[in-house]
């Protein structure tokens, strides 16, 4: 039987010039890991493609799903590899057209690389069209605009044909961006604004604040959940919780009602900014869209962002609820975020929040408690939670030794 392999196409990629085979080494270890447990045979680079073969010869369009969700795939076809035999890979253009769903019209496309085949792309084009018309008597040639393309893809002594692909989710490969610390609640935004960022080719390391100890943990349930749905994108390596509702109540009998939600967001985006030096990481991410809330308005974007000097990427900001909704649904968190669960943001809420804050009085506010020892003590109570999702992430080795420095009783030895 012929084999069937998952070619997977990139564009973003091949504009990169010099850095282009980073890009490509990249993203083969990031199918390899997105594709774990799968049999996979080999992934490599073939003719400005990546082939990924499987022990069985039998790639599957469950294979080509798990492929589609990894950044940086623009498509991917379930092509069959075939060996330089005319009868063989005609027969296969056959099968490709067949499975390429309802059409009226469709074309051969033949390219060769590195190749000493005898027939060029000309004598290809007849050859596989002349087997197709025979095949399909009741269709019709097409060069402008065809309902399908055969492709027939020569490459040294293999030849790969496909009708049909599937589009990837595009951007660039996870690891070829830096990375960032992003803000995740369980909320529909801030998983979509992890992906966007993620899908750009950044690792994410997201932070969650949860209301631990004057909430239940499930909204830290519901982030690990998020970080599975995110899985098969491999764009997340750890995730950070940082119990926050001790300091919540504290901030809560300090600071004017008004004023309590852009405080809690102040010593948010400084913890996360800790962590995210510790990281390695050079900028934050939230889930924010403007005028979505009352507490997105640019007078209090502009009052919670002064604490920080990082950027804050804020890829929601233009976005409408529905878009975002829709987002979640296709990268797999929208019933996550539906599940309602109380943290830190539903903890001591005022009765009013502030709309258009005044910064003397939020500095006022700030300066009511001791911020700088707060955001301390909460950067060294952050718990974390590890994943293999993500080859390109490397934890930090400065935290890993200041973590060992701070258990006070290793409980092994205890
Ligand atoms: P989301 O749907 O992401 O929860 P939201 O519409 O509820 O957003 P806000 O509650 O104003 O909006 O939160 C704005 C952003 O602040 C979030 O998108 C997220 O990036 C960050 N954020 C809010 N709550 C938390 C939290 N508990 N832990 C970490 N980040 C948070
Ligand atoms: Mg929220």
């Amino acid at each position: 039987m012929t084999h069937r392999v998952c070619l997977v196409h990139y564009h973003e990629i091949g504009l990169k010039g010099k850095n282009r085979s980073t890009f490509e080494n990249q993203l083969v270890r990031n199918l390899n890991r997105a594709l774990r447990g799968q049999g996979v045979d080999a992934v490599k680079r073939v003719s400005g493609h990546i082939l990924v073969s499987f022990a069985s010869g039998q790639a599957t369009e469950d294979h080509a799903r798990i492929i589609a969700q990894v950044p940086g795939v623009a498509r991917v076809s379930l092509a069959y590899l075939c060996h330089l035999d005319e009868t063989e890979y005609c027969a296969a253009a056959v099968k490709a057209l067949g499975e390429a769903g309802d059409f009226e019209t469709f074309k051969v496309h033949a390219r060769r690389s590195a190749t000493a085949y005898g027939l060029h792309t000309l004598d290809i084009h007849q050859l596989v069209g002349g087997v197709l018309c025979e095949a399909f008597p009741t269709k019709k040639v097409q060069m402008r605009n065809p309902d399908v393309t055969v492709f027939v893809l020569v490459v040294q002594g293999s030849v790969y044909v496909y009708a049909a692909s599937r589009p990837g989710v595009g951007g660039l490969p996870v690891g070829t961006a830096g990375k960032v610390v992003t803000l995740l609640s369980s909320g529909f935004d801030s998983p979509v604004a992890t992906w966007m960022v993620g899908r750009r080719g950044a690792i994410c390391v997201p932070v969650h604040f949860s209301g631990r100890p004057m909430t239940s943990d499930s909204s830290e349930w519901l982030c690990q959940d998020i970080v599975q749905a995110l899985a098969p994108a491999g764009l997340i390596g750890r995730l950070y919780v940082v119990p926050f509702g001790e300091r919540q109540r504290e901030i809560s009998l300090a600071v004017p009602q008004s004023l309590r939600i852009i405080t809690y967001r102040r010593v948010m985006l400084s913890v996360a900014e800790r962590i995210a030096e510790l990281e390695g990481a050079k900028a934050l991410v939230t889930g924010e869209s403007l005028g979505q809330v009352a507490s997105q308005t640019l007078e209090n974007i502009a009052a919670v962002n002064e604490v920080v000097s990082m950027p804050v990427l804020r890829p929601l900001i233009g976005s409408d609820k529905m878009e975002i909704m829709r987002r979640a649904e296709q990268i797999g968190t929208h019933d996550i975020s539906s599940q309602s669960a109380e943290d830190c943001c539903t903890l001591f809420m005022p009765r009013r929040p502030e709309t258009h804050a005044r910064l003397d009085a939020v500095h006022a506010a700030w300066d009511a408690f001791d911020h700088d020892a707060m955001i301390q003590e909460l950067v060294e109570g952050v718990e974390y939670v590890d994943y293999d999702h993500c080859p390109a992430y490397k934890p930090p080795r400065e935290l890993r030794a200041w973590h060992r420095e701070l258990a006070p009783v290793d409980r092994e030895d205890a």
